[in-house]
């Protein structure tokens, strides 16, 4: 099953003689659970696929489908609740906010959803993310490692469909880097959650199912490489 289709997808930044095309007629399918490295040179328009595919920010023509629904159809609310519940991402800068706890930070998305927390759900992503004894801690009082952590978290209390994630490493040191891809991965395989990872760094992109390379906003290479 697909889980995210794109069909004919462009973004143009700016208007008239400074306008830049980061993304020129891109169409893709992605299966559900499977797990997709982006890679590509500075620039190339990495980020901005990402944007498009999460729901951030709105093509200048085409399509995403996640899960059958034509997201850019619904209305600003409708995609506000769609993200949330349909859609994690994981940033490099982890984007926690600063003035709610650890706890307060993971549970934000079922709270703005108005639903209440599950408790267990709640007590097992602490356990996995191991932040239990962090839980009343702000995010200035963490390592990056661990607010990296809390930023799974976060994506993962309303078990996504979709997992994205732009440079979720790139600020964090080979051993912490190495958990949270371990950990992404994990959740990839045991909950068949569909993983998209922008990466610089050859070693996690080859742990992927595919690699997708973008060059001057188009597909320059799509290689399966674990069918
Ligand atoms: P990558 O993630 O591969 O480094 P980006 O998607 O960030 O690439 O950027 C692709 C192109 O779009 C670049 O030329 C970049 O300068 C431009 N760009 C990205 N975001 C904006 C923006 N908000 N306004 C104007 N230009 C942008
Ligand atoms: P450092 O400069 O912190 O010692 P390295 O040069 O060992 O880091 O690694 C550079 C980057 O490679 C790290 O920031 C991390 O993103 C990534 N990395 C290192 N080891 C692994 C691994 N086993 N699996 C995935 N990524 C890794």
């Amino acid at each position: 099953m697909d889980i995210l289709k794109i069909d004919h997808l462009s973004k143009l930044y700016g208007k008239g003689e400074t306008a830049v095309k980061a993304l020129d007629d891109v169409s893709l399918t992605i299966k559900k659970g499977e797990f997709v490295a982006i890679i590509g040179p500075s620039g190339s328009g990495k980020s901005t696929l990402l944007h498009m595919l999460g729901g951030v920010d709105k093509p200048t023509s085409g399509k995403v489908f996640v899960d059958n629904t034509d997201i850019y159809n619904l209305n600003e609310t409708q995609l506000a609740i769609f993200r949330r519940r349909q859609i994690g991402l994981i940033y490099q800068f982890y984007n926690l906010i600063p003035v709610l706890t650890v706890e307060e930070n993971i549970t934000l998305p079922v709270l703005l959803d108005e639903h209440k927390v599950d408790k267990k759900q709640l007590g097992e992503i602490v356990k996995t993310l191991n932040l239990q004894s962090r839980l009343n801690h702000l995010p200035n009082q963490l390592s990056g490692g661990q607010q990296q952590r809390v930023s799974i978290g976060r994506a993962l209390i309303s078990n996504p469909a979709l997992m994205l994630a732009d440079e979720p490493t790139g600020n964090l040191d080979s051993e912490n880097s190495k958990e949270i891809i371990d950990l992404l991965k994990m959740f990839n395989k045991n909950y068949n959650q569909t993983l998209i990872i922008i990466t610089h760094d050859e070693r996690i992109a080859l742990q992927a199912d595919r690699i997708i390379t973008i060059k001057d906003g188009r597909i320059a290479k799509d290689e399966v490489i674990r069918p």
